[in-house]
């Protein structure tokens, strides 16, 4: 009994500060990362003989490392990716049509200043939405603002935009992005007005925001996914391949999870 009051007496001890104004300081000029730093900090500085300059730098250099990893988790969390997927996890060996040098040229994000575009096009499975969510995580680190949206996705946030009056509100915050994901474009079919719903997102981001759009259907097939508006397509098209880069897979490309099915019996059998 005694020995746990004491041990309770020694943490309430331990807990309070021996530099309540410091800490009432940091607190005031939101310095989060320093308060709960600083004294861990000061024990390091002072066992290597650092100066103070050092000693303010190292604090420092830890507020400033925490605000950004912040700033790219907020990033992260307002892209809504519907999975985290690495590009050090892509297994390029799998994937042989798909060109990796062009894949790690695009995910240092350079094609993002240029307003280029992005198509991924090749048969289901073969890793297209891994590729587009990886370069979403990319621009997302280097500081910039992304969004992933499956084209199913996008045609009903601008109907819902519509019925609630809110269209300009939904460009204004598109217009903030520096690149968008269209996943599984053609994958459903979209009614008249839905494309032309897409046809106006499209001519929002030209040459404002880069699109990266993943699909199964080459370029001559997407009046069908436009409600077959051939018009409509072409002027559409005009204005994504003024500047993109096609990444194409292969349609005799297997499905990543058939393969590593098919691998997974011959091991077991
Ligand atoms: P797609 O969009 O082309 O239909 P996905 O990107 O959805 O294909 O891939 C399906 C699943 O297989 C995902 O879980 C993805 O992470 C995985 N996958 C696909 N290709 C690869 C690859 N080459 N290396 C590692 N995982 C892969
Ligand atoms: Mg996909």
């Amino acid at each position: 009994m005694t020995s746990r009051k004491t041990n309770s007496k020694s943490n309430k001890l331990e807990s309070q500060s021996s530099y309540p104004v410091l800490e009432s300081h940091l607190r005031c000029l939101k310095l989060p990362a320093m308060l709960s730093e600083y004294s861990q900090s000061a024990r390091r500085c002072s066992a290597d003989n650092a100066s103070y300059e050092k000693y303010l730098e190292e604090l420092t250099a830890i507020e400033v490392g925490k605000r950004e990893s912040n700033a790219i988790a907020r990033r992260i969390q307002a892209a809504r990716l519907p999975a985290m997927k690495e590009l050090a996890d892509f297994n390029f060996a799998a994937v042989p049509s798909l060109n990796k040098a062009k894949v790690l040229e695009l995910s240092k994000c350079s094609y993002i200043h240029s307003h280029t575009n992005v198509v991924l096009v090749g048969p289901p499975g073969v890793g297209k939405t891994h590729v587009a969510i990886s370069l979403t995580l990319a621009a997302c680190r280097s500081g910039l603002n992304a969004r992933f949206f499956t084209a199913a996705g996008v045609v009903n946030t601008y109907r819902e935009a519509r019925e609630t009056k809110t269209v300009l509100r939904l460009e204004a915050s598109l217009a903030r992005l520096d690149v968008i994901v269209i996943d599984e474009l053609g994958y459903l079919p979209i009614d008249r007005a839905g494309a032309e719903r897409l046809f106006g997102f499209f001519s929002q981001c030209y040459e404002q925001t880069s699109v990266i759009v993943t699909t199964n259907l080459p370029f001559a097939q997407w009046p069908a996914t436009f409600a077959g508006d051939e018009r409509m397509t072409g002027a559409l098209l005009d204005r994504l391949t003024h500047r993109l880069e096609v990444l194409p897979i292969s349609d005799s490309e297997e499905s990543y999870r058939v393969q590593q099915g098919r691998k997974q019996r011959q091991k077991n059998s």
